[in-house]
């Protein structure tokens, strides 16, 4: 089967496999959703228009993120109505939104067409352009003294194309005009209707961003967004820079980067476009915030606490808001379920205007997403691998209090300055941070009275069984090298153990003793700011042995459901 001149590279029945057997449904809330009927009318109108803007962000993505997107979508959605293959060409099209890319599970990149590969530079670059190119480049026009386009060129809002031997840079709010205009009009309507005053002027400041080629616009936009805790509504434009892997490989040439540092030109990674919509959970959100309201008591239990300044310290404000959401829309680079789709998101990253300027975060938790579990799997798997007098323990919302912890444990501990000094075991030992902050301090919030001693141990349960791995994780997965490392360091120090059937006990009662130590080995490397330190910790603790190879082939046996379908109503 042909579509636009290019065969599918999957056949029909493979195809089949991953939609049925390899998918888990991801459904986002409709108009039935009682949050949604007790919306105010003109809220009811505000959430539709931003659910349309968020489609077209969808648009604007697929073109950052592959140049063939948009016309192969618009091809297979041409053969689709007389084609079962087509058809089904592109139901895998929209659950990645693109042509090609990873499922988080085989090391390659899973391909819809013969013939067309991903690129390092995505769509960003010049497709046709080597690494090797993109530094000769960027270093012969430094020689000719044009450091304000370098400068444009690995800024993080610019597509670059081309220009004679050069390249030039074209800020998105040019190279996307007409979507952008789009956009902002959706939103300038949805400000019309809405009936909270916080969030019209935040949407009247995002709308004006998208028109004007000045990152201070998008400053004031995330500033306000920022702020925004008591809103009914949540719209998220989100900037992440996690997909570009060209401009970052500059900075493993040493001689082109000082060049550009003796210039005072920052290397940033381009931003992939999304945007999220939904309804803010009022009982959800209640309970983030007295997680909050908690975390000064916690910065004070930190392990060395005396050695560094937190920036949840004692008297100052926290710039934090949080809310839990009802989803209407993901949209965009939220739409581009790769293997991973996340529960929560704290925006702006550090690398953004607003965030150097003093602005605060939002971290918005996506309801929808952590209750897509597939729980006939969960139950095939505890039966496999956990002794039974556990598995009542088990349970997905004590998965959402872990994260609650884990998402506040990024603001405890030694600041970005010494989190950064890692190099490239940076992101391994932070997030391995805040994992076990969260499930350290776990019984300080049973003592609050914020859990029960039941929810404890559901917790402690539900976040051992996340660890049971699926494959050995690779060094370019933070989060699940830091779960091989908690294993280990839990079967070695007996908070975990093996029977000779090989299903899995939980030693309760030593369980706080033995958090405590790891924090506090994790917090030493911190401090060290020594890569070698972080290493000698990553190596000892991440042993992948013959416990693991069993647990990993009962999760393989079991089917592993890497693709997701988000199921939008609106
Ligand atoms: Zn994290």
């Amino acid at each position: 089967m042909q579509i636009n001149g290019y065969e599918i590279a999957i056949s029909e029945n493979k195809l089949d496999e991953i939609i049925t057997e390899q998918t888990l449904p991801i459904e986002l809330i409709g108009k039935d959703f009682a949050g949604y009927q007790n919306l105010a009318e003109g809220d009811k109108k505000a959430l539709q228009y931003l659910v349309n803007a968020g489609k077209i962000m969808t648009d604007v993505a697929q073109e950052q993120d592959h140049h063939m997107n948009r016309i192969m979508r618009r091809e297979l959605e041409k053969a689709a109505p007389n084609s079962t293959h087509a058809a089904k060409a592109l139901k895998l099209f929209q659950m990645m939104s693109g042509v090609e890319g990873l499922n988080g599970i085989d090391s390659k990149p899973i391909e819809i067409f013969e013939g067309i590969h991903g690129f390092a530079g995505r769509n960003f670059y010049p497709h046709d352009m080597s690494v090797e190119e993109f530094h000769r480049i960027i270093e012969q026009m430094l020689n000719e003294g044009k450091d304000s386009e370098v400068k444009k060129i690995l800024s993080a809002r610019t597509m670059v194309r081309r220009n004679g031997n050069e390249l030039k840079a074209i800020d998105y709010t040019e190279y996307f005009s007409k979507e952008f205009s789009e956009i902002a009009n959706l939103l300038e309507l949805a400000a019309h209707y809405t009936t909270d005053e916080l969030f019209k002027e935040y949407l009247g400041w995002q709308a004006q961003a998208l028109l004007q080629n000045n990152e201070d616009m998008d400053m004031l936009a995330d500033k306000h967004w920022a702020q925004m805790q008591n809103t009914p509504l949540e719209f998220t434009i989100s900037r992440e820079n996690y997909d570009d892997e060209m401009s970052g490989t500059i900075c493993e040439n040493a001689k082109l980067s000082a060049m550009l540092s003796a210039r005072g030109i920052e290397i940033v990674a381009k931003d992939m476009l999304g945007i999220r919509v939904g309804i803010v959970n009022p009982e959800g959100t209640k309970l983030l915030l007295k997680f909050k309201d908690h975390m000064k008591t916690l910065a004070a239990l930190m392990p060395y606490s005396e050695r560094y300044a937190q920036n949840v310290a004692q008297g100052g404000e926290l710039k934090q808001t949080m809310v839990d959401v009802d989803l209407t829309a993901l949209c965009g680079d939220y739409a581009q379920c790769r293997g991973a789709i996340t529960t929560a998101q704290n925006l702006p990253n550090n690398d953004k205007l607003s965030i150097k300027t003093g602005g605060g975060r939002r971290n918005v938790y996506h309801r929808q997403v952590r209750m897509s579990g597939d729980k006939i799997r969960q139950k095939k798997l505890l039966d496999a691998l956990v002794q039974k007098d556990f598995h009542q323990y088990f349970n997905e919302e004590a998965e959402h209090i872990f994260v609650i912890g884990h998402e506040n444990g990024h603001s405890l501990g030694p600041d970005s300055s010494y989190q950064n000094a890692l190099g490239l075991y940076k992101h391994t030992i932070e997030e391995n941070k805040a994992d076990v902050v969260s499930i350290t301090f776990m019984p300080e919030y049973v003592k609050a009275g914020i859990i029960n001693e039941t929810t404890l141990k559901e917790v402690y349960t539900t976040w051992i069984v996340r660890l049971l791995l699926k494959s050995k994780p690779q060094p370019s997965q933070p989060h699940r090298l830091g779960d091989l490392i908690h294993f280990n360091f839990l079967l070695e120090h007996g908070a975990i153990a093996f029977d000779g059937n090989g299903k899995l006990s939980i030693n309760f009662a030593k369980l706080p003793e033995v958090m405590h130590k790891i924090l506090e080995e994790t917090i030493a490397v911190q401090l060290s700011k020594s890569p070698e330190e972080a290493k000698k910790f990553i190596d000892k603790y991440s042993n992948w042995s013959d416990i693991h190879e069993h647990i990993a082939k009962v999760q393989q046996e079991l089917g592993i459901k890497c693709y997701k379908d988000i199921r939008m109503h609106f």
